[in-house]
């Protein structure tokens, strides 16, 4: 499932990225995905670079906009398997509008988001995903800028599957993918990455393996998170499963409208 091309990789030693694409790649392989009907589209960013090393058909594209030439693939190829690859700036910042209205009309896309929480590539300005008080080079002092919760924003934008995991939790991440897939409508993981160049070495947070370790104590599995008391929440996250619901989805929709157009003449 990877290209053999060898070209080397981009990202820096010790990021997440990595760990989120073979996640991926393992519940492609979980879900028996033909590899001739799973298209690959991503936006820009340190994470939108993994289209390039997947050896499937792939769509690179511009920033922020993997969502609508995913919808577009999807409309005109109902039967094709679409997974969108985005980071946290691509899809809630540039690329925010289209996600949200992806989410709303319910499009049977699978967008899995890496959250470095910040923008890596580009040179580490502050995201949307970038918490609160956390330093960038837009934000040399902290940012005052409250973050998203991209999970909460999808669920209320109209998606039918919300889930969040870590690239520590590796085995859990692929897991939500692959459920994510059996999903007929628009189905939203975030994939929390550590980034240690950009947000690691800018909030003094240590190396990778320190990252990491971060990743594994503060993620709390939904069920005990949903037990904790307000109090012990400070400085956590939930992760697993958030949200489903069964909704028709837009392909669907459409051709039952060009159906009865079809039907009227
Ligand atoms: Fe990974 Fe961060 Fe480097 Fe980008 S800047 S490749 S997210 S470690």
């Amino acid at each position: 499932y990877f290209r053999q091309n060898r070209l080397p990789h981009l990202w820096c030693p010790g990021c997440g990225n990595g760990t989120a694409m073979k996640s991926i790649v393992q519940a492609i392989e979980t879900k028996n995905l033909d590899q001739d009907k799973t298209i690959i589209v991503s936006g820009i960013g340190c994470s939108s670079r993994a289209s390039g090393y997947m050896n499937f058909d792939t769509l690179h594209t511009a920033h922020g906009r993997a969502i609508p030439f995913a919808t577009g693939i999807k409309l005109a190829n109902p039967e094709l398997n679409v997974v969108v690859i985005t980071g946290d700036g691509d899809c809630t910042a540039i690329g925010g509008n289209h996600f949200i209205h992806g989410a709303r009309r319910n499009v049977d896309l699978t967008v899995i988001m890496f959250n470095n929480h910040i923008y890596g590539m580009t040179g580490g300005q502050a995201s949307p995903m970038t918490p609160l008080h956390k330093k960038a080079t837009t934000a040399p002092y902290g940012t005052v800028d409250r973050p998203f919760d991209a999970c909460h924003l999808a669920e209320a934008a109209g998606a039918t599957y919300v889930a969040r995991s870590t690239a520590f939790h590796v085995k859990h991440l692929s897991d939500m993918i692959a459920a994510g897939f059996d999903n007929k409508g628009f189905s939203f993981i975030e994939a929390v990455v550590q980034c240690p160049t950009a947000f690691g070495r800018k909030n003094k947070m240590g190396d990778a393996p320190d990252m990491m370790k971060w990743m594994r104590d503060t993620a709390v599995m939904k069920a005990a998170w949903d037990k904790l008391p307000e109090d012990k929440r400070e400085g956590k996250f939930p992760i697993g499963l958030f949200y489903q619901a069964d909704f028709l989805e837009y392909t669907t929709a459409y051709q039952e409208v060009i159906d009865v157009a079809g039907g009227a003449k």
